[in-house]
């Protein structure tokens, strides 16, 4: 590495930061991200106080793009190549990372579009959020599993213009089973995917962890509603669930949740979208839950 080469990747990265700042105050003054307040004043090393509480911050404080340890540079890379559906060892590869650190970064992208989704309140402050690793507005990214964790139903409503993958809030895996004992609801399985007949108003339930398949009634006559579509939401969101076959779990809000955000935008650049998504603040259930 030689003095210029340096040189030209301090000026990169100088400018991949005002591309990023811009973004968190799309066209307004900076503002205390505690309080809101616009008298801001600069102190040493890029460190920001607050006039009115007094709080310190940086430019970059409470938002996704804080969480994971991304210089700017590599986060405007990283979701180019999040955008272009690049796997998670490409990107480390081209990026020149460690996997974790790629991993760790994909993961924040996805909390960022769960955050930016209109269900976003009900799935990241309850049980599924928590079991995803996001309590009170911390992203963890390495919690230990939790086997009592109660796997969240969602369901799939198929519009020709939108489709809407919604968390549905108190139903259980074990209502699914139960309506497919008793009330012949067909079910069907990609890998640990598994996603029901139409139900009330949704195309389909769908929930991952299904292990067991002896708990399911097969209902041979009848192939659910979703399998019967062509071109729609489930034709894009299967291919790619069978790409993720170590799905768990866990993550899988978030992987359904990002598939209904592609599937969804699939017409536009979803870059500037989801550069957007990364600057914007990591939620937080209440202010004091902030700091
Ligand atoms: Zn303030």
């Amino acid at each position: 590495v030689t003095l210029s080469d340096d040189a030209s990747a301090m000026r990169a990265e100088a400018t991949a930061r005002r591309q990023l700042v811009a973004r968190c105050y799309a066209g307004r003054e900076r503002f205390c991200p505690r309080c809101r307040g616009t008298k801001v004043y600069a102190l040493a090393e890029g460190r920001l106080r607050c006039a009115a509480c007094r709080y310190t911050f940086h430019e970059f404080t409470g938002r996704f793009l804080n969480v994971g340890g991304l210089t700017c540079r590599d986060w405007l890379r990283a979701a180019r190549l999040f955008a272009r559906e690049t796997t998670v060892s490409r990107m480390a590869e081209s990026l020149s990372l460690a996997y974790n650190t790629v991993y760790r970064a994909v993961t924040v992208l996805r909390f960022a579009i769960v955050a930016a989704a209109p269900d976003a309140a009900q799935i990241l402050f309850g049980d599924t959020g928590r079991m995803m690793g996001y309590d009170g507005g911390r992203i963890s990214l390495s919690l230990p599993p939790d086997p009592e964790a109660a796997i969240p139903v969602f369901g799939v409503i198929e519009r020709p213009d939108w489709t809407f993958v919604d968390l549905v809030p108190d139903l259980r895996v074990e209502h699914v089973i139960h309506f497919n004992l008793n009330f012949s609801l067909n079910v069907a399985r990609l890998g640990k995917v598994v996603y029901t007949d139409r139900y009330q108003h949704y195309d389909a339930l769908m929930f991952c962890g299904g292990e067991d398949s002896g708990r399911y009634a097969d209902i041979l006559d009848r192939t659910p509603y979703l399998d019967t579509r062509q071109g729609g939401f489930w034709s894009f969101a299967r291919d790619r669930l069978a790409r993720y076959n170590g799905v768990s779990a866990r993550r899988f809000p978030l992987y359904l949740k990002e598939l209904e955000f592609r599937h969804n935008h699939r017409n536009v650049d979803i870059l500037p979208i989801l550069l957007s998504y990364l600057c914007s603040f990591v939620p937080k259930r209440n202010q004091s839950d902030f700091f």
